[in-house]
């Protein structure tokens, strides 16, 4: 199984998938159209951004906090979410039953804007500040490929679209 490039999806708050995007092998781009009448329709409904990153790297990238900090603007009061999934060693070399399995790490970002009233009582010094800090963390035993299995995690569908010959070790 080869790392080919990221893919992402726009996830909502029951964890089921609102849009896929393809990415290329150092970036995923997330329509701002999409999530824009995602969130008008229904505010609060774009629970993250979730994306897959090639191996070992669950740390957010310039490029993504920098979309965080625009979405946590734009999208104030609510926050904005975004999680990464990479791949991590797999711990037992012998495989989970017999199949093919391998663990992903999945992180939760969360990008908040500085309340107003927050703002103000400090002097309104500066712009109001926006705050990105790692909610939580879960790792997953994923079996490739997916299809026998129900439900999948959504982040099977992303390891799927970013990964070459998903049933090979
Ligand atoms: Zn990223």
């Amino acid at each position: 199984m080869k790392f080919q490039r990221e893919s992402g999806a726009i996830v909502s708050n029951s964890e089921s998938i609102l849009h896929l995007v393809m990415g290329d092998p150092g970036k995923v781009e997330f329509p701002e159209e999409v999530i824009w009448s995602l969130h008008k329709q229904a505010p609060g409904c774009v629970y993250s951004l979730a994306h897959v990153h090639p191996p070992q790297m669950p740390q957010l990238s310039g490029r993504d906090k920098t979309t965080m900090r625009a979405w946590a603007r734009a999208m104030f009061p609510f926050p904005i979410r975004m999680t990464t999934i990479t791949e991590l060693p797999t711990d037992d070399p012998f495989g989970y039953e017999g199949n093919n399995y391998f663990v992903f790490l999945e992180t939760c970002y969360m990008a908040n804007l500085e309340a107003k009233e927050t703002w103000e009582a400090r002097g309104k010094e500066g712009t109001r500040t926006i705050n990105i800090q790692e909610e939580w963390q879960k790792k997953h035993r994923i079996i490739l490929p997916s299809h026998k299995f129900f439900p999948p995690w959504h982040g099977t569908f992303l390891v799927e679209m970013s990964y070459q010959d998903v049933d090979k070790r």
